[in-house]
Formats: structure tokens, C-alpha cells, sequence
């Protein structure tokens, strides 16, 4: 029996990814179909070429070790999969892509999908499930918790704590912390497309526009 390699999820995030995957295990030299796993199928199909089929029906395939990349961008429904893969003893798969830069001591954790053109320069420190969409970066000596989500094209400069759950939205610029004193963006917090983040963000809390201010909920 050999290894197994999924993506979980068939929607938008993962049907974007399935091609990072590809080229990852090309770029390793393992010759291996990749699967979509969706639990909303009730029966197996074919996805972009991919044999598709529900959670139950993988986890019954015949592997020594399964590889899993959770391909959602709802960070709480990847909490939830990665707990019911870590309990199921499936493995949380990393995939980057070939123009993926990663330079000095980057150190992330397990799960992580780095889309193509997505640099992570030095000194960095990555919680589990990191999602970074397309031409995202993240500066030196940041601090990324688990769960966190960028969407395309984030600009998250250097000395940037970013905890647990939190999402960024298309095109926000975060400024650079200092080293006695990082920005940081509070657990679950929401940057809106395009905003731009010139000081701390309270957890909990959705920013948006330029200079970046909470969005009062009507
Ligand atoms: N999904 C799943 N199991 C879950 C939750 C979600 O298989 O417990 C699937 C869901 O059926 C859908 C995909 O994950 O196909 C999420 O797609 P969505 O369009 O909501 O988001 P995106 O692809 O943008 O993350």
C-alpha cells in the first residue's frame, strides 16, 4: 500500500488549489492521483479530472498514511476538519507552489496552502491551516497563529503578530510593526478588501477603508 493525497473541499478554494497540488508532488517526484474529498456527495464523481467523493468513502480507501489539505476558506470549518482528521490519524498536508518563495527560518506549522507567487520572506513563525492566496507576502518577523486565512494579494509587512482565525481580505495592506511594539491583529478579527491597516485591531473585530476603522454593525 502507498501514500494517499486528498483535497478536502470542492468548491472555489479547493478546485484553485488542486493544481498547486499537482505540481507539488510532480516537483517531489511522487506519481500519485490526488483526490477531492466534499461531503456533500452523495455518491463518488469526477471533478476537473479528479476521482470526487464524500469524507466516509476516503477514509474507507485502503493507505498506509493519507495526506489531507483542507482547500476551505472558512477557518472554523477547517478547525473542525483538521480536529476529525487528527482524530482519524490522517495526516494535515503542506502544498506550496513552484514560484512559492519561502527565504530564512520560516517555521510553519502543518496544513498550510501556499499559493503560487506567494513570498514569505524571514524570520517568520506560522500556526496550523495557513491559507496564503495568490501574490500574498508576509514580511519579517511576523508571528501568524493557526487558522488564518489571506486572501489574494495581502501585503502584511514586517513585525506583524496575527493570532488565531483571523481573515484578510484581498488587497489589504497591514503597516509594519517595530520590534518593541508589533501590530497586532486580534483573534477572529476581519481586515476588509483593500483596507488599509495603520494600527492594532481589536479581536473580534471587522476593519475597513483607508485608514482602516471598525465597522459599526447596524
Ligand atoms: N465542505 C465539506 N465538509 C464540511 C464543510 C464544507 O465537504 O464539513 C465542503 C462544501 O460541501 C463545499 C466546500 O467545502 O463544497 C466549501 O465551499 P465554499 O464555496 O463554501 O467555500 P470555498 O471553496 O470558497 O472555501
Amino acid at each position: 500500500m502507498t501514500n494517499m493525497y486528498a483535497i478536502y473541499g470542492s468548491s472555489g478554494c479547493g478546485r484553485s488549489l488542486m493544481p498547486v497540488a499537482r505540481e507539488h508532488l510532480k516537483r517531489l517526484g511522487i506519481q500519485s492521483d490526488i483526490y477531492f474529498i466534499d461531503d456533500r456527495l452523495t455518491e463518488q464523481t469526477i471533478i476537473n479530472r479528479h476521482i470526487a467523493l464524500s469524507y466516509s468513502a476516503f477514509k474507507a480507501l485502503p493507505s498506509n498514511n493519507k495526506y489531507v489539505l483542507i482547500a476551505i476558506a472558512n477557518s472554523k470549518i477547517r478547525e473542525k476538519l483538521a480536529q476529525q482528521l487528527e482524530h482519524d490519524q490522517i495526516l494535515l498536508w503542506s502544498i506550496q507552489a513552484n514560484n512559492t518563495l519561502l527565504m530564512d527560518e520560516v517555521d510553519i506549522a502543518e496544513g498550510a496552502a501556499l499559493s503560487p507567487f506567494v513570498t514569505l520572506t524571514s524570520n517568520i513563525k506560522i500556526g496550523k491551516c495557513f491559507h496564503a492566496n495568490l501574490y500574498s507576502y508576509v514580511e519579517h518577523d511576523c508571528i501568524i497563529g493557526d487558522y488564518v486565512t489571506f486572501a489574494p494579494g495581502v501585503k502584511c509587512n514586517g513585525n506583524i503578530h496575527i493570532e488565531d482565525h483571523v481573515y484578510i481580505g484581498t488587497g489589504a495592506v497591514i503597516k509594519q510593526g517595530t520590534p518593541e511594539k508589533p501590530l497586532v491583529i486580534g483573534k477572529g478579527a476581519i481586515v476588509g478588501m483593500g483596507a488599509v491597516v495603520t494600527k492594532s485591531v481589536a479581536a473580534g473585530t471587522t476593519v475597513v477603508g483607508n485608514p482602516a476603522r471598525i465597522l459599526e454593525k447596524k
